[in-house]
């Protein structure tokens, strides 16, 4: 039994708010939304981190990124969107899972905080 809270979404032992769903990866609305629309990306595989991954998972990061647009489009972010990973401490990754926060309906600010 996994410990990874991501790892269980992915397998579905505990709900979340799908907006898409295939083999590779899961996306879902995010529990505490930081914009009017903030859904995460998340690959079905564990992998720690982005700093984690290896030659081995470049298909599926390119399936991810790929995807970013349709979701993008599915949730009505014609205006434009910002698409964060955090990563590691500094990162303020909270969840040791591969992520990608996909957020809009606001216009964002930069610098980041
Ligand atoms: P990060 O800080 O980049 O690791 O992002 C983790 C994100 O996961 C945060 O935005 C949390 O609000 C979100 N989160 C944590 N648990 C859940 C959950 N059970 N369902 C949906 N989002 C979650
Ligand atoms: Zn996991």
């Amino acid at each position: 039994m996994t410990t990874c809270i991501f790892c269980m979404i992915g397998n579905k032992d505990i709900p979340a708010k799908v907006v898409y769903e295939d083999e590779y990866i899961l996306c879902f609305h995010d529990l505490e939304p930081q914009a009017p629309v903030h859904v995460l990306i998340i690959s079905k595989k564990h992998i720690d981190s982005l700093d984690a991954v290896t030659e081995t998972d470049g298909e599926l990061l390119a399936h991810i990124m790929l995807k970013v647009k349709d979701i993008a489009a599915e949730l009505g972010l014609e205006k434009g969107y910002r698409l964060v990973n955090n990563c590691g401490k500094d990162g303020m990754q909270t969840v040791k899972h591969l992520h990608f926060h996909l957020l809009g309906k606001r216009k964002m600010i930069w610098p980041p905080g």
